[in-house]
């Protein structure tokens, strides 16, 4: 081993993560979601904002002064490639709009830190599958921000699955959506969503039905309405009804708008019970009972318990209760992608997740 020269011994150790265990992040997009992520971390004992990157100085300077950032975390879009060479930074949490998370995640794995990208992952599955092998060929975690998967009523559900209090599962429903305003908006224009409700809020109840049942999609068939041909121009889904085919003969059905408030339900049925859950993916707290009675876990903020979380895999490789990995994000992206091309045909679509 070298021992380093004096002055390089003291940065060394000046940039040495002398809070053992925490997992120093950068937030890249200081939007809505971004600036909720930020919040939630100040709680979290294992993840802190080191860092940002942003196109948009005004914010930055805001986010200096509210984090303790200094000048060194700090970048645009422009220059973020030079993290590789920050050691005090171990993680980019992506929190743009969708279009923009396959060339940004790449890039910040090519630079040597792992990922944390928000849902949906990228656009299609051909950009996750890129994104996967990206991470993996530079050695770096990749993880998708499925709150959910560390949520405590949805764990309960989960675990009484795998314990068989629901006998054979038998139904899944999910209802995922909600009114979107500002027809300006990143999440109207196809160029950054990649699509409309589907991309945004739909995913949720394709997640969801993973894992509330349990096992991968074989096929799937979907119809689309729109109304509104205006705001929802070519590319940017409304509404879509749709309904997934699992191998133990499971169906579950599906819908997924942006022009209906009230729905964020989930309800599983099984031979022996049920759970039903509303809300079930919204920021909380999600509530709802199963046939043994109400579900009343504590709520802790999605978002801290998350990090929390993403901190232990990342920096000690733990297991997460339901997988958030890259694979995981890739698989929603296989079914959005069939999903459209069920909408397309008309027809039944084979899925191999
Ligand atoms: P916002 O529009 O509020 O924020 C997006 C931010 O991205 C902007 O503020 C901006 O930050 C940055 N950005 C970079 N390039 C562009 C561009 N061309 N147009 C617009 N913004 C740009 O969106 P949200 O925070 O609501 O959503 C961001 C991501 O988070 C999406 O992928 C969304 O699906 C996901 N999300 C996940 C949620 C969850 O519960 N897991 C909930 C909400 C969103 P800056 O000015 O700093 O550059």
């Amino acid at each position: 081993m070298t021992i380093p020269s004096l002055p390089n011994f003291a940065e060394a150790m000046s940039s040495r993560n002398d809070q053992e265990g925490v997992l120093r992040v950068a937030i890249m997009g200081l939007g809505s979601y971004g600036t909720r992520v930020a919040q939630a971390m100040e709680s979290s004992k294992r993840a802190k904002v080191v860092g940002v990157i942003s196109g948009t100085p005004s914010k930055v300077e805001n986010w200096k002064k509210k984090y303790g950032i200094p000048d060194k975390n700090c970048y645009n879009y422009e220059n973020f490639d030079a993290i590789k060479d920050n050691p005090d930074i171990d993680a980019v949490y992506v929190i743009t709009p969708n279009a923009l998370h396959k060339e940004q995640s790449i890039r910040v794995a090519k630079a040597g830190k792992h990922v944390i990208c928000e849902k949906p992952m990228a656009i299609n599955a051909a950009e996750a599958k890129e994104m996967v092998t990206a991470c993996e060929e530079a050695g770096v975690k990749l993880l998708i921000g499925y709150r959910l998967h560390f949520e405590a009523n949805t764990l309960k559900v989960v675990n009484m699955r795998k314990a068989g209090d629901f006998g054979d599962i038998k139904f899944f429903q999910g209802l995922s959506g909600f009114m979107i305003g500002d027809p300006t908006q990143w999440r109207l224009d196809p160029a950054l969503s990649g699509g409309g409700a589907m991309m945004d809020i739909g995913i949720y109840s394709i997640n969801g039905a993973r894992y509330m049942v349990g096992e991968e999609p074989i096929w799937v068939t979907a119809q689309e309405v729109k109304t509104d041909p205006v705001k929802f121009k070519e590319g940017i889904d409304e509404t879509i009804t749709f309904q997934l085919g699992f191998p133990s003969g499971v169906v579950a059905s599906c819908l997924s708008t942006y022009s209906q408030n009230n729905l964020d339900k989930f309800f599983l049925n099984g031979t022996k019970g049920f759970a039903e859950m509303q809300p079930s993916t919204g920021y909380g707290p999600i509530k709802g009972r199963t046939h043994q009675g109400a579900l009343d876990e504590p709520h802790i903020m999605h978002q801290t318990v998350q990090m929390d979380q993403m901190a232990g895999i990342i920096l000690d490789g733990a297991e997460p209760p339901i997988p958030v990995d890259g694979r995981e994000g890739l698989k929603d992206m296989v079914i959005i992608d069939a999903i459209f091309e069920a909408v397309k045909t008309g027809g039944k679509v084979a899925i191999s997740v």
